[in-house]
């Protein structure tokens, strides 16, 4: 991977050539990057698989175009290659014997400047003057004032500052044209040999290309290598069958989130007859949505050529995952939360066949609680039936009542996430074990969460309300409507609703309707 580190990224690079936006030091970084491949096809050398030798042999590393480049480009230990292309001065010296002598011109040229300087001295016996430029006016003689009775009459006066005269004579004028356009020549001449390099990168283009794409194989490949060794991966057996095993299975984004906590690993077995469907119950925060997700990140790791966290796998091929998973709200988009959910499920529904892997979390929360469950089951059922769909599915829900399914429906069996309850509290034990859950926990989950005391043991409260039969018994699942009317009726509100029951509100003027309001507030108050 250090190897692989020093190499630049060649694909780019060659693409700003083609495309006219390279300069020369994208060209002294291809060929640094082309520099480095000997090395790692060295490497590759030791490597005995047949894949990596037949990348080995993809990577071509530009012998002649690198010598090029390099005997063209000056090296960098002194200051780095000029921004722009239209400023020169990268030329290495020695390439081209034109701008080697422009260049030994303009350097000779500043100890012309200064013979000048002396010899003038001595003419004109002006002690305090020098020759210099700047950006505006070029070349000019400086004379302090003092001194300026002995400027020569053929001089012409250019500027005039606080203690000193600026002057021109003709010697410095031609001189500075010929530094000027000696300047002017090597810039663009410097330009011109910067073409000619970057079109003998574009005349090799394809084989920069066709070597790029292998060294990206190669740092996959690479990459899979190193996470596979690094986390105790194993090679999975990948074939066209219907299985779906893992051993000791893990999700390998949250393991290595856990902070020192073990991660618990799990097994799968799925196949395309009795263990068709999964439904997977178990309280919140159980780790539901992890262990499914962990199936089908190896089923794709897998597929991609890749080890797997687990301790063996036998992976059947499957030709898409599908997932609908976590609501994630639309709201940019004018979508409900239910509608994003329902759309998911659509497609899911129309475009997964036989072959398919489909993770389904919690189908139809996103509504009212028989229409949720109605559709959670209807989608099961025609998932998990082989004369239907008959795809491979995990499903999980807090639907208890869908584990009915496991014994109804063929292929269908039901887990769940092992979770103890001590006291108040509840333990979990990160296991999927065979048969439905038992409890939600909801409420205990609630409280780990922090959730204030007093509405925690109030919910335990309706909780128990519920499940003694106070209510329609569905799961424990619908608390906000009878909790409503229980903390009414305690009040005496009955009296106050029936009132309202009777009232017809079409036929009140403004001031009954004021007078009723407050009689019924009244009635509250003493009731
Ligand atoms: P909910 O029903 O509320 O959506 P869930 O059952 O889907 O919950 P997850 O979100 O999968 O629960 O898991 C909750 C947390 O539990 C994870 O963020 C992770 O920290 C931890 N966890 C899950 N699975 C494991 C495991 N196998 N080993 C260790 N920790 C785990």
């Amino acid at each position: 991977s250090l190897a692989l580190r020093e190499v630049t990224d060649l694909e780019r690079l060659a693409g700003r050539v083609v495309y006219g936006s390279a300069g020369s030091r994208d060209l002294a970084a291809l060929s640094a990057g082309l520099g480095k491949l000997p090395h790692i096809r060295e490497l590759l050398d030791h490597c005995p698989s047949s894949l990596l030798q037949e990348l080995r042999d993809s990577l071509d590393d530009l012998p002649e175009l690198r010598a090029l480049l390099d005997g063209a480009l000056r090296d960098e230990d002194e200051k780095p290659l000029p921004f722009s292309v239209r400023e020169g001065d990268f030329i290495r010296p020695g390439y081209n014997a034109q701008v080697d002598e422009l260049r030994s011109l303009l350097t000779n040229a500043n100890s012309h400047i200064v013979d000048m300087e002396v010899k003038t001295k001595e003419q004109t016996g002006i002690k305090n003057m020098k020759i210099t430029s700047n950006k505006v006016f070029g070349y000019y003689i400086e004379v302090a004032k003092a001194q300026t009775g002995l400027v020569p009459g053929h001089w012409t006066r250019k500027q005039t500052t606080v203690n000193a005269e600026r002057y021109i004579s003709p010697e410095l004028k031609e001189l500075e044209h010929a530094i000027l356009s000696a300047r002017d020549q090597v810039t663009a001449l410097e330009y011109q040999l910067f073409c000619e390099l970057k079109k003998a990168v574009c005349a090799q283009v394809d084989r920069i290309q066709r070597t790029a794409a292998a060294l990206a194989q190669v740092d996959v490949l690479q990459s899979f290598a190193a996470v596979a060794a690094a986390n105790h991966y194993c090679m999975p057996q990948v074939d066209n069958s219907d299985a779906l095993t893992i051993v000791e299975g893990r999700h390998p984004v949250v393991e290595k989130m856990l902070n020192g906590t073990p991660f618990v690993p799990n097994d799968t077995h799925m196949d395309g007859w009795d263990d068709l469907a999964a439904i997977i119950t178990g309280p919140n925060m159980a780790g539901k949505s992890t262990y499914m997700r962990q199936v089908a990140l190896i089923v794709l790791m897998a597929q991609m050529g890749a080890f797997v966290p687990a301790r063996s796998a036998r992976i059947g091929v499957v030709d898409r995952v599908f997932t609908r998973i976590g609501a994630s709200d639309d709201l940019s988009s004018g979508q409900s939360t239910f509608m994003v959910e329902m759309t998911e499920v659509a497609a899911l529904l129309n475009h997964a066949t036989g072959k398919s892997l489909l993770i389904l979390d919690e189908i139809g929360r996103g509504t009212s609680t028989y229409d949720g469950m109605a559709i959670a089951r209807a989608v099961l059922e025609h998932c998990a039936d082989r004369k239907r769909l008959g795809a491979k599915t995990l499903f999980a829900t807090h639907y208890h009542e869908l584990t009915a399914l496991e014994g109804e429906l063929p292929g269908v069996k039901n887990y769940n996430i092992a979770a103890k309850k001590r006291g108040g509290d509840v333990i979990f034990l990160r296991k999927i074990v065979r048969g439905g859950a038992d409890q939600s926990y909801g409420v205990e989950v609630a409280k780990l969460a922090g959730v204030p005391d007093r509405v925690v043991r109030r919910a335990r409260e309706i909780l128990e309300e519920l499940e003694s039969g106070n209510a329609p018994v569905d799961g424990g699942r619908t608390v906000s409507a009878p909790a409503g009317q229980v903390s009414l009726t305690d009040i005496g509100g009955e009296a106050v609703l029936n009132k309202l029951r009777m009232t017809d509100v079409n036929v009140l003027s403004p001031i009954e309707a004021l007078n009723l309001l407050a009689e019924l507030k009244g009635d509250l108050n003493g009731g």
